[in-house]
């Protein structure tokens, strides 16, 4: 079984849309969406939910104002900065508390409890060339990676009872802790990038990390077009640094009009050029030896 990362540095470069393409070239795949702060693939692919599993993700302090006498004892506590009195009353911010139960074991009224978050799910199920597996994070919850981990496995799990050989992660974009989940354990990472100085940058940054792991690493540049000299400074950079380039992809605006109908760009026109460029970088990725 090989497991395919698709990773880049920032958001924007047009990741998901490249992962969306591979995931609908040929043969049945699983597509494990593992940015689960803005998961989306899901949207295009639409699946039949088979498993919905609730991800805890923490606790957050909750105030019984029937017993609160306001004595300000838990604000002055908080190092989180997550309680205020305002207007004479306790507020305790959902999104800035951490859930170190503090304030719960301090609170000399017991006003206090811990209420686990329990609003993050991990969904598994069917799509038109496969199976799915993605996480949802509630709003204002920590991405720890945790969630990532728990998409991760639930892959693996379907892609063996499934008999899958082939699964895509479609990674979170930036370098923190959830890439990291994204990209231990995997065969091959796909590094999407857009020629610009920032987009080379990022590129630095996430090969770094992605050599840390010893993984096999392809470059993709998309919109390749929209700046040929910066293109060009990647290209360099790459050959200079012995990374391999999986190929260039032009700007296409149909590529919006394809997610506007639901669709990868090869399912919605396979002969464009950059359908065909990429049905030529998965077969080059696909065939590399590990
Ligand atoms: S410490 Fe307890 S009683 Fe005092 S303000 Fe906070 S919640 Fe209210
Ligand atoms: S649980 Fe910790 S972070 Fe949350 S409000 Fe209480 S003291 Fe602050």
């Amino acid at each position: 079984m090989t497991q395919i990362a698709v990773i880049s540095g920032k958001g924007g470069t047009g990741k998901s849309s490249i992962a969306a393409a591979f995931a609908t070239l040929n043969g049945k795949v699983v597509v494990a969406d593992c940015d689960v702060d803005a998961a989306n693939l899901y949207l295009l692919f639409n699946p039949i939910h088979e498993e919905e599993i609730v991800y805890i993700s923490g606790s957050k302090a909750v105030i019984n104002y029937s017993l609160c006498t306001g004595c300000g004892i838990c604000e002055s506590y908080c190092r989180f900065d997550a309680i205020s009195i305002i207007d004479k009353k306790v507020v305790i911010s959902e999104i800035s508390c951490d859930g170190c139960f503090l304030c719960s074991h301090i609170c000399p009224e017991k006003a206090i409890t811990m209420v686990r978050n329990d609003k993050s799910r991990m969904y598994s199920g069917s799509f038109r060339n496969g199976k799915m597996v993605y996480g949802r994070l509630a709003p204002g919850e920590e991405n720890s990676g945790k969630l990532v981990n728990m998409v991760r496995e639930k892959a693996k799990e379907v892609a063996k009872i499934n008999n899958l050989d082939t699964t895509i992660l479609d990674g979170p974009p930036g370098i923190g802790c959830p890439v990291i989940s994204t990209i231990t354990g995997v065969d091959k990472v796909v590094i999407v990038t857009e020629p610009t100085i920032s987009g080379l940058h990022d590129l630095q940054r996430t090969i770094e990390i992605v050599k840390k792991f010893s993984l096999p690493a392809f470059v993709v540049i998309n919109k390749y077009n929209l700046n040929s000299s910066m293109s060009n400074q990647i290209e360099k950079w790459c050959t200079q640094n012995e990374i391999t380039i999986a190929g260039k992809l032009p700007f296409d605006k149909q590529m919006t009009e394809a997610m506007v109908q639901l669709k990868s760009i090869t399912e919605f026109n396979p002969y464009l050029e950059i359908s065909n460029k990429i049905k030529v970088i998965w077969k080059k990725i696909l065939n590399q030896k590990k």
